[in-house]
């Protein structure tokens, strides 16, 4: 099923204005790109088996994806449940695309990395008999969902690794320095980093980093879209690198939606949790009919996906930017969700009297950098976890607050992992002959603009449904930009991040013209079922002669088998 794609990705080391040999090298065993939940495991992980880890991060350290959380994390530790249980609802969400050993690798170590986070001294919201406080999301048939501060998990799960990480003697911080290309050596062994190391104030430097091992932790990459829950890091900067170094990305099609978004001109982007739909609160239109009833069994608590469809069309059909969500048959709701009812008062509607305004925004990247469950890729020194990684554990859909797990689990174990293969003797990096060859032409190119008109090309043509039409000349514009982009993008942060969305927004559309089915995420108007010949990952990697875009096959579940049920 292979195809090659002939235009290569373009890197922006032809950009850099000075020659590597001259640049400061900061040396460790293991570099970690990255400081949520993913990356502060790993380095923890790795630390603690004696290697010495340094964590970079684009801003400040606590400037993540994983402060955001809100519902939870997923582990099996009520009375009721069981790792298999747990197992069996992940892959009943995942669409016949999850692999079965690692969903059960990551779900029966879930309780043993609680306990982890906990004796690092996580705080989780406990009933008044001290046991463990519990919630259910969507796909769970058992309360599962451990929580700290009612919505602040993600929050406190940052707090508890920040705090442990800094206190580690073997690891070190580079705070505001974003990882720009890989570095192999004449094996093609991946051991160097360049970057631009910089404060918020100062002019970023760039500096080579130089590792036995090489982790990306980047999360993912919501802002390629326009409408998205992740915060403004979320650039996909670890699967550009990944892909230009030529490691396999996996599922990349699969972009999970998150349906009920707050949507109010100059508000900011905030994430009404399901929760609320579950008190009660009910979608309607601009004239107040409900729709969800008709569309599935579950209504307002269908799938994230369906639900998110749902209201796409419903959007479609009256030409209206948005829905709403109605709170009149909830009782008290200011009092049930005050931080929703703060926001909304500022911007004048009252909770409990109006609907309020709501659509739906990317929230997750499914697919990534293909990696295995020690988190190592295809790329010899190169490793992938947390959001940036695609091991196959959600297959074609995320069940809610399985990601948090997925980083806490998979970092622990990628971290001992690193441990074990690090060598005695460090390796030195292949120092690239050709430096700064290619100027900056003077022409001005506006990075916002450029920045507005991707995000909205793949909200439109590469959202919620996606046909062949539509990404085919989602395509063709993708591959005119980077040709002027490779010329004219500044060697910056801002630019470099640019080129990387270009290029990461190329293979998701590559990836999703390619999936001639719909499953999970992936929504394809014009194959709006899914097909057998589709039960497989999709790939995209660089080779010589182009981009390959083909299927790797896994072992699979077997179709409708659940092993809890
Ligand atoms: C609003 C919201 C609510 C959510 N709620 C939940 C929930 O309740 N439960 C759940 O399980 N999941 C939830 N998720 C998803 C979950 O938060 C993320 O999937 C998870 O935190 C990702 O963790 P990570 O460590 O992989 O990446 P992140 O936490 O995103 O961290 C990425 C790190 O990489 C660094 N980085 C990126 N690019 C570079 C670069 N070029 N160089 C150096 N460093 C770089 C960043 O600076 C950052 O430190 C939610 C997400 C959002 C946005």
């Amino acid at each position: 099923m292979d195809f090659i794609h002939s235009t290569l990705p373009k890197t922006p080391l032809n950009h850099l204005q000075a020659d590597l040999r001259s640049l400061p090298v900061y040396r460790c065993d293991a570099l970690v790109l990255g400081s949520g939940v993913a990356g502060l495991s790993t380095a923890l992980a790795a630390a603690d088996q004696g290697s010495h880890v340094m964590v970079l991060s684009k801003g400040r350290l606590d400037d993540t994806n994983t402060r955001h959380a809100q519902g939870g994390i997923a582990s099996a530790v009520g009375p009721t449940d069981s790792p298999e249980l747990h197992s069996a609802d992940s892959l009943a969400v995942g669409c016949g695309l999850s692999e079965t050993a690692v969903v059960d690798a990551f779900t029966s170590d879930g309780p043993a990395a609680v306990e982890w986070l906990q004796e690092l001294g996580m705080r989780l919201d406990c009933e008044p008999d001290g046991s463990l406080s519990l919630g259910k999301e969507g796909g769970h048939r058992v309360a599962r969902i451990l929580h700290s501060g009612g919505t602040a998990t993600g929050l406190e799960i940052q707090r508890a690794l920040g705090a442990a990480t800094q206190a580690h003697p073997r690891i070190d911080f580079c705070q505001y320095t974003s990882g720009i290309e890989l570095l192999k050596d004449s094996e093609g062994r991946v051991c160097g980093l360049l970057a631009l190391m910089g404060g918020s104030s100062s002019a970023p430097k760039p500096v080579l980093f130089e590792a036995d091992a090489i982790v990306a932790a980047t999360g993912g990459g919501g802002q390629l879209f326009r409408e998205t829950t992740n915060p403004e890091l979320a650039t996909g900067d670890g699967l550009a690198m990944a892909l230009r170094a030529g490691a396999d990305l996996q599922d990349l099609e699969f972009v999970q939606f998150h349906p009920t978004i707050l949507y109010l001109a100059g508000a900011a982007r905030f994430l009404i949790s399901e929760v609320t739909r579950g008190a009660g609160a009910h979608l309607v239109d601009r004239e107040g009919n409900r729709f969800m009833p008709d569309e599935h069994p579950d209504a307002e608590l269908a799938p994230r996906d369906v639900v998110s469809r749902a209201i796409f069309r419903r959007m479609i059909e009256s030409g209206d930017t948005h829905v709403y969500l109605d709170f009149s048959e909830v009782n008290d709701p200011a009092s049930r969700f005050p931080a929703l009812a703060r926001m909304a008062r500022e911007f004048g509607i009252r909770l409990a009297h109006e609907p309020v305004p709501v659509r739906p925004a990317v929230h997750y990247m499914i697919g990534g950098i293909r990696s295995n469950l020690e988190g190592r890729t295809n790329l010899d020194g190169f490793w992938a976890v947390g959001e940036c990684a695609s091991t196959g554990f959600h297959g074609a859909n995320r069940m809610g607050s399985n990601s948090l797990l997925e980083g806490v689990v998979h970092g622990r174990m990628v971290g001992q992992d690193l441990a074990n293969s690090l060598g005695t003797s460090p390796r030195r990096f292949l120092t690239p002959s050709l430096l700064g060859n290619t100027s900056v032409s003077g022409a001005q190119l506006s990075l916002t603009d450029m920045t507005y008109s991707l995000k909205s090309l793949m909200w439109r043509q590469v959202g919620v449904e996606r046909n062949a039409a539509g990404l085919a000349d989602a395509l063709h514009r993708l591959e005119t930009w980077e040709g002027y982009l490779d010329r004219l993008c500044p060697f910056t942060r801002e630019g470099v991040e640019v080129l990387n969305m270009v290029q990461v927004s190329r293979m998701v559309v590559l990836a999703a013209l390619a999936r001639e089915e719909s499953r999970g995420a992936h929504f394809r108007t014009d194959f709006p079922s899914p097909s057998a010949d589709w039960r497989c990952h999709s790939s995209v990697r660089v080779d010589p002669g182009g981009i390959v875009v083909g299927t790797t096959s896994v072992a699979l579940p077997a179709e409708g088998v659940s092993k809890g049920s």
